[in-house]
């Protein structure tokens, strides 16, 4: 079936209009953004209400007396309650603001990994996660003496699920994985993953950075421990993000900065820390960010992630459907269950020349390891390119894609 005979796949097309950047030529080319694993662009109600709130209501939040102070908390206030409503949590108390998925991670590890996690203990990661899921346990490995252990994956980028029932034991304290892999476009059972660690007691981090956008999450219905995401890559801000925790966890641990807002009672003689989720949200927060995630937030509930989902799985079949006919090209992620991105190499050319012509032409796409080297590790590659979709894109970006790709290797090869 193509795009044209299907009405709900049509429909989510005439969001396009929305962004202003997708409306101009680059290099002469109508733009074809394929690059929105490395972020998205924004619709112009979250331009706009980044402007308003500049233009009408700045101020600090959670302190001032006066009339603006107040507007930017109710303001700030409310997109936490649409984030919390949108991934259906329990609380307000359980939505953290922080700078991105990268600091959402930095978080826990740092105050749940170090009150929690110490010698002989195992932190359970897999092959497929981006550097922010790794780093930050090899950090706390460094400062604890625990040990990193990795769920290794199959050629497809599909992870090992007996290794992984097998790698989690009595001296596993934390699973850390992720929802949708940035390198190769898999989509992990975490479902299954949760209920196994929660078998053995053991609480789940889910890095939700590439599947936030792309499928609806229910953080209760998951029964997930952690989940974290970034704004930019969702349609909103950058320098925005969300770490969801359950209630009683995020309780018991400790703050991660110190600063204002955190606290309850500062004195020489000891503080007492504010509550949740303030206890995690030291100094002045990103208020413009804030609020735009939350007119992100309204403007994707409004589309629906159940119909964005469904029309780019049929748009990933077609581009990979397209992609296979090319001569020499190969596919680096094959699993059976994967969303929007499409990771390739060509024989004969390197993945940063394939970018740059394609830049040439008006496409924009994403080559390098994609901050995943382990994954590259695992194919033996450096590097590879990655087209990556949103719903914005329709069948007209992909046919440019493909046009500009055989033009590219013509050159290159
Ligand atoms: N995790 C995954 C899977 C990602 O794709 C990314 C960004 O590309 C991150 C984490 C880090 O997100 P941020 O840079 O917004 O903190």
């Amino acid at each position: 079936m193509t795009l044209a005979a299907n009405k709900t796949l049509v429909n989510i097309t005439r969001f396009r209009q929305d962004f202003p950047i997708l409306q101009q030529e680059v290099n002469g080319k109508p733009l074809a953004y394929l690059d929105n694993g490395a972020t998205t662009q924004k619709p112009q109600i979250v331009i706009d209400t980044v402007r308003d709130y500049y233009e009408r209501d700045n101020a600090n939040v959670h302190r001032g007396v006066h009339t603006l102070s107040a507007r930017a908390t109710d303001a700030y206030e409310a997109a936490r309650h649409k984030i919390k409503d949108f991934i259906n949590a329990n609380s307000e108390k359980e939505i953290i603001f922080t700078g991105g998925t990268t600091e959402a991670i930095n978080l826990v590890a740092s105050s749940y990994g170090q009150s929690r996690i110490g010698q002989g203990d195992e932190i359970l990661i897999s092959t497929m996660e981006h550097h922010s899921n790794i780093v930050p346990w090899q950090m706390l490995c460094q400062r604890t003496g625990a040990t990193l252990k990795v769920i290794p994956m199959n050629k497809h980028g599909e992870l090992l699920f007996d290794e992984f029932k097998q790698l989690i034991n009595a001296r596993t304290k934390l699973l850390a994985i992720v929802h949708v892999s940035n390198a190769l476009g898999t989509i992990n059972p975490i479902e299954a993953m949760i209920t196994i660690a929660h078998q053995h007691d053991v609480p789940v981090l889910v890095d939700g950075a590439q599947a936030i956008a792309h499928t609806s999450v229910d953080v209760q219905a998951l029964d997930v421990d952690f989940y974290a995401f970034s704004g930019h890559k969702m349609f909103g801000p950058t320098g925005i993000g969300v770490l969801y925790g359950k209630q009683e966890l995020l309780e018991a641990m400790p703050p991660y900065q110190g600063g204002g807002d955190m606290i309850s009672v500062v004195s020489f003689s000891g503080t007492t820390y504010n509550e949740l989720p303030y206890k995690f949200e030291a100094g002045t927060p990103n208020i413009a960010g804030v609020i735009g995630l939350g007119a992100a937030v309204d403007y994707l509930t409004n589309i629906g992630l159940d119909n964005i989902a469904a029309y780019e799985h049929h748009l990933l079949d077609t581009l990979t459907d397209k992609a296979q006919d090319i001569e020499g090209l190969r596919i680096i992620g094959q699993a059976e269950n994967k969303t929007s991105i499409l990771s390739f190499l060509v024989d004969g050319a390197h993945a940063a020349d394939i970018g740059e012509l394609l830049d040439q032409q008006g496409v924009a796409i994403r080559a390098g390891h994609h901050c995943a080297m382990p994954v590259m590790e695992f194919f033996h590659i450096n590097a590879s390119a990655r087209a990556s979709l949103a719903f914005y894109n329709n069948e007209e970006d992909i046919t440019q894609f493909i046009a500009a790709l055989n033009s590219s290797l013509t050159l290159l090869r």
